[in-house]
């Protein structure tokens, strides 16, 4: 299937999952998530209209950064080694996986401007998670203060692998509390309105629940 046509089946049931829950469609980003397809692949989507593309390994982002540009905007989605971060820095306009001091501080001393982050919150709780847990996120935040390059503009979450609808409703639900949380504390630097939840299998249920990025890979741009 052409990226087009998989971007308009999306794009309508973004549409159904936002009238179901009272929002409007145009408040949810769709990140394509290209790690699996090629730079041309890559190159399609844009071409259909994204703006914006996701990568979880550094040498992916180079790769499709080197022949796409500033075309998109680029998200670091994946766990991120602290010695990768200076491969990564210049490129990615946003790293969805803070997840610990060290590696704020790796960002911090590499980036040349503020760079927009996600903290990742395991909600779900599974040992194979990466992110921390719900409880720790208000301090960690706090924690953040005084790196000037560090911009917390959300909360990102990967629900577990399950089809359970009601499971996935509560992961979604209590990532959008936390968020609540972060911004009613209205820090300078984490104002904290974005929510990164929702992939192929599960992005309606995100939309219902508060979800303004998106991140479709399989659905979108084929596997
Ligand atoms: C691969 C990946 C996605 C996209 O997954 P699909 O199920 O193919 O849509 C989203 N988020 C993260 C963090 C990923 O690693």
């Amino acid at each position: 299937m052409k990226v087009s046509e998989n971007l308009s089946i999306i794009k309508k049931r973004i549409e159904e999952s936002a009238r179901r829950s009272g929002r409007q469609a145009k408040d949810v980003k769709i990140i394509a998530v290209t790690k699996y397809v090629t730079t041309a692949r890559a190159r399609e989507a844009v071409e259909a209209g994204i703006l914006h593309l996701g990568e979880n390994r550094a040498e992916g982002l180079n790769e499709k950064y080197a022949a796409i540009g500033e075309k998109a905007a680029w998200h670091f989605i994946g766990s991120l080694q602290t010695r990768k971060v200076k491969s990564i820095i210049h490129q990615a306009d946003y790293i969805h996986s803070l997840d610990r001091e060290s590696l704020a501080k790796e960002i911090n001393s590499r980036a040349q401007r503020a760079v927009q982050c996600f903290v990742q919150v395991n909600v779900s709780g599974e040992e194979s998670k990466h992110g921390m847990m719900p409880e720790e996120v208000i301090p960690f935040i706090k924690s953040l203060h005084t790196y000037e390059n560090i911009r917390v503009c959300g909360l990102m979450t990967m629900a577990p692998l399950t089809e359970d609808p009601h499971v996935l409703r509560t992961c979604f639900r209590k990532l959008a509390l936390c968020r609540d949380e972060v911004r009613a504390l209205e820090l300078s630097y984490a104002p904290c309105s974005e929510l990164s939840m929702g992939m192929s299998n599960d992005f309606e249920i995100a939309v219902e629940e508060g979800a303004t990025m998106i991140r479709i890979g399989t659905a979108l741009v084929g596997e």
